[in-house]
């Protein structure tokens, strides 16, 4: 998931790192009493989940009520790069002498952490793409002052800097390990006319795994839910679900993440249309129904759906267990929509046997599974 640039902002100073003075505001009202709080020249900045913010007209300057004002009034409620903007960072403005680039991230292709910097950073980073530097640090995310320094040499910038970026990337480090992230980036990190290098951006991606152990994160997900809706479902349901496509005629109920891809792949092949896509995870149940009725819930609420595929591959799952509950969700939620059921694995006879007794059954092989499906889609 990505965090807004307020976020970012706010874990950068929990760790230490110099971020410029600033407050959040959702509305035009809140803004201008930020700014006359702050006192001094501000940047209002658009905040939404995505960068080139500034080139998009989302950045703007104020020094006093009247220009906070206008700057709020014609940022708020717009949409800027398709999202919708609901809030904007009210911030101390900095006294710019020079964009730098810094970030950490993850390097998947070659299973490691990688330091990037850059002594052209700001907007136009991307057309600076050859003066960027890198560093490796390996996934223990180690280094060293005196490879800061080379760092800073390769990037042709004078290190005389060392001691604060060595400051900035050993807190930067510590963030992107804490958060599980896989991106903390800062463009551009600001040398000040006192040659003070602040951190005037605060982009930072996390990696989704930890949501569940990381309480601070879920803090943060339960401040937005519109923003993080779909994090937000499965922290609170414990099962993956996702929207996709709102004109889809099959309702999944499906476990595993890769077998459902697969199945979705299979339908999609066939030309049908999965409106969603879920991984129910049978393992966590633990005897209750309640997952499957939200699920089943959901999938009733896709305007087209009209036939629901169960998909269960049952290795440690007792397949009977399942099909127990499924019957007991299926006549709770009062489904009257058909219900095709593929199921594989652990004590398949016996949930044959439970399925047929409530007028369903099981099918064990997917392919017919999914041609029935489709015929009651007409296809
Ligand atoms: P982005 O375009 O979404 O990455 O948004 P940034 O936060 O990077 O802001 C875009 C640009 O606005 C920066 O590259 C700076 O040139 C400028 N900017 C942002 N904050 C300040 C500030 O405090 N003072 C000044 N003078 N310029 C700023
Ligand atoms: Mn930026």
């Amino acid at each position: 998931m990505k965090l807004f640039e307020y976020n970012g902002k706010e874990i950068f100073r929990k760790h230490g790192l110099p971020v410029p003075n600033s407050k959040v505001a959702s509305t035009v009202e809140e803004a201008v009493a930020a700014q006359a709080e702050i006192g001094k020249k501000c940047v209002i900045k658009a905040q939404i989940l995505s960068g080139g913010r500034g080139k998009a007209g989302g950045v703007k300057f104020a020094s006093n009520e009247a220009e906070t004002r206008e700057a709020a009034g014609a940022i708020l409620g717009i949409k800027l790069k398709d999202l919708q903007v609901n809030k904007v960072l009210v911030e101390e403005c900095a006294d710019i002498r020079r964009e730098l680039y810094m970030s950490v991230m993850m390097d998947t292709e070659h299973k490691d952490v990688v330091v990037i910097m850059s002594a052209s950073g700001g907007m136009e980073i991307e057309n600076n793409a050859d003066t960027l530097v890198k560093m490796s640090i390996g996934w223990q995310c180690k280094f060293e002052q005196f490879d800061v320094r080379n760092l800073l040499y390769k990037a042709g910038l004078e290190t005389k800097y060392t001691d604060q970026i060595s400051n900035i990337l050993t807190k930067m480090v510590e963030v992107f390990k804490a958060y599980h992230a896989t991106l903390v980036e800062i463009n551009p990190l600001v040398i000040t006319g006192e040659d003070k290098i602040i951190a005037c951006d605060a982009k930072m991606n996390i990696d989704n795994n930890i949501i569940p152990y990381n309480e601070e994160i879920q803090a943060i997900i339960r401040s937005d839910p519109e923003s993080w809706a779909s994090e937000l479902f499965k922290l609170e349901n414990e099962f993956d679900y996702l929207d996709l496509d709102e004109n889809g005629e099959i309702g999944l109920l499906s476990t595993g993440a890769g077998l459902t891809m697969a199945v979705v792949d299979k339908l999609k092949a066939a030309g049908a249309s999965p409106c969603n896509f879920i991984d129910i995870r049978t393992g966590g149940f633990k005897g209750s129904t309640a997952r499957l009725e939200t699920a089943l819930h959901h999938i009733l609420a896709a305007k087209n759906v009209k036939v629901i595929l169960v998909n269960v591959f049952g290795g440690i799952t007792d397949l009977n267990e399942f099909a127990g509950l499924l019957v007991k969700a299926l006549q709770k939620v009062e489904v009257k929509l058909p219900v095709v059921v593929r199921l594989q694995g652990n004590n398949f006879e016996a949930a044959d046997e439970t399925l047929k007794a409530a007028g369903y059954k099981a099918i064990e092989s997917l392919d017919e599974a999914a041609d029935e499906a489709i015929k009651h889609i007409g296809g």
